[in-house]
């Protein structure tokens, strides 16, 4: 059998909007010495694709962190194929929120030399002195209290749409900016209590190990990160410390954790929380806009990338070459980000994407 896919995704998409059935959309990480990922990677794509699971995997000697859509129909034989691997004994599976199904519309499972992209040198610090976790409960009531530090340990772009309440919210465009960054503001602060979180709990893993190593003494994790708090708050009945959005890396770019929303337009300042990409495929970046500036800008995130976008084939060339700016760099993001924020979400006019420089 074929252990990858070969179909088009623009037919892959349609199969998914016609399908008749219902599906989970889960997620679940390990840390885990895995001594052949291609081997494991591969047995598990045999048995994922034929019970029909979309999403995507990453499988490194480190472990696994998968984000998934299961029929539910084969969940049951979905959790027997889990039962075959001692690495997934007793893992904490997490159920989205929101969840249509529609998330992912083809297997993807990846062997990676590390699970999460970090930068960092695992050899420097001992990965598995990790921080305390705490559930969902006994974080909320800590960052209710308002009397410890807490910390977002994801990317800036995550932050903005959504984050608990009172929390630390560097504005980093890497794990590994981040994970310096917060060692540095927190220097002065190393016997308070730390509470960390990000989407799914599996950075502050390394995080909480980092920051052991570097002298800070009373280091906690939102165990299941913030998927698992919003689905905890619910059953326990308890309202939401977390405001705002929960950014996912599927074709949702997030869902709803409180109903808020507390992010602007990156064009016009308008609230909004939807990402999207831009429509230029030479650009590319990840940015905020509404639905009026989408309709003004073709989607794009310039004049230029719409100009681009809407050029003839061999214009479309000349005129990459002719703006001096990089396309495709993520780091545009960050940038036009603090421009919005500096110019407090002026006009169009004084933002384009031609006063960015890479
Ligand atoms: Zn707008
Ligand atoms: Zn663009």
């Amino acid at each position: 059998m074929r252990l990858y896919n070969i179909i088009d995704s623009k037919i892959l998409k349609e199969r998914l909007l016609n399908e008749d059935f219902t599906r989970k959309t889960v997620s679940f990480y390990r840390y885990f010495i895995i001594n052949n990922p291609q081997h494991f990677r591969d047995l598990l794509y045999q048995d994922w694709s034929e019970l029909n699971c979309f999403g995507r995997i990453y499988v490194a000697r480190e472990g696994i962190n998968a984000q998934m859509s299961v029929p539910e129909h084969n969940f049951n034989m979905f959790l027997e194929t889990l039962r075959k691997y001692p690495i997934f004994d007793q893992i904490p599976i997490k159920f989205a929120i929101e969840d249509d199904g529609k998330s992912f519309y083809k297997l993807t499972i990846k062997v990676r030399p590390k699970l999460v992209a970090d930068g960092l040198d695992d050899n420097a610090f001992d990965v598995t002195n990790v921080g305390n976790h705490l559930n969902a409960a006994e974080f909320h009531e800590l960052v209710e209290s308002g009397e410890h530090v807490v910390v977002d340990m994801r990317n800036h772009y995550e932050s903005e749409i959504g984050h608990f309440k009172g929390a630390i919210c560097p504005e980093a465009d890497t794990f590994r900016e981040e994970i310096s960054m917060v060692t540095d503001m927190l220097a002065g602060q190393k016997d308070r209590k730390i509470l960390l979180y990000c989407t799914g709990g599996i950075r502050c893993e390394k995080a909480s190990a980092y920051l052991k190593h570097h002298g800070f003494s009373d280091v906690n994790q939102l165990h299941g990160g913030i998927l698992e708090y919003a689905r905890q708050i619910k059953q326990l009945n308890l309202e939401s410390n977390f405001v705002g959005k929960n950014f996912v890396f599927d074709e949702r770019l997030g869902e709803s954790v409180n109903g808020e929303i507390i992010a602007h337009c990156h064009q016009c300042g308008k609230l909004c929380d939807t990402h999207v990409n831009c429509a230029n495929d030479s650009c590319h970046i990840l940015f905020i806009q509404c639905p009026e500036c989408a309709k003004k800008y073709d989607g794009c995130c310039s004049d230029t990338c719409s100009t681009i976008k809407n050029a003839p084939e061999e214009e479309k060339v000349i005129l990459k070459n002719s703006q001096n700016r990089k396309f495709g760099n993520s780091r545009l993001y960050c940038k036009s980000f603090l421009l919005a924020k500096k110019t407090n979400f002026a006009t169009s006019e004084n933002y384009s994407g031609e006063n960015v420089t890479a």
